[in-house]
């Protein structure tokens, strides 16, 4: 009975209503946590795992060697590799393919790489409008790394330590 009338009392005076109104005006005057998207972004951890790119040396010569590790940790099967023997007798690849529809992100591609040239950057911003636009070529990959490579120097030297 007693917890009745309160209700009813809390009713008729509004004091939910008041109590929203009292926290809208105490966040009003806070600092804001929310970000003003996509003109304000939040740091990224050196770890951020993001949209893969292919790397080259300064010199400008591709740092893969066809070794194929990656495409064999790959657990989603999702890097297709083919590679030939070049006149100066080092191996490249000949198609480097990735299937982003199968990605999941893992890293390991990343991790088996014995000459960086794989690796995962801190873009997160490649949402496409068609699945074709997700099967990555050696092309798209290595202009990512063009793109990226200052930012992905700085976060794999960052990271070197836990390595
Ligand atoms: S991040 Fe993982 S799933 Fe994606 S390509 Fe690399 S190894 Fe495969
Ligand atoms: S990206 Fe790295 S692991 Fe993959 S084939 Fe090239 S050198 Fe080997």
């Amino acid at each position: 009975m007693v917890q009745k009338i309160l209700n009813r009392a809390k009713s008729f005076f509004l004091i939910e209503l008041i109590k929203g109104f009292a926290l809208t005006f105490r966040y009003m005057f806070k600092k804001k946590v929310t970000l003003a998207y996509p003109y304000e972004k939040g740091t990224l951890s050196p770890r951020f795992r993001g949209e893969h790119a292919l790397r080259r040396y300064p010199s400008g010569e591709e740092r893969c060697i066809a070794c194929k590790l990656c495409e064999a940790v790959c657990p989603a099967q999702a890097i297709t590799i083919e590679a030939q023997e070049r006149e100066d007798g080092s191996r490249r690849t000949t198609r480097y393919d990735i299937d982003m529809t199968k990605c999941i992100y893992c890293g390991m591609c990343e991790e088996a790489c014995p000459v960086d040239a794989i690796v995962e950057g801190p873009n997160f911003e490649f949402a496409t409008e068609t699945r074709e636009e997700l099967f990555y070529n050696k092309d798209r990959l290595l202009s990512n790394g063009d793109r990226w490579e200052s930012e992905i120097a700085v976060r794999l030297e960052k990271d070197a330590a836990y390595r």
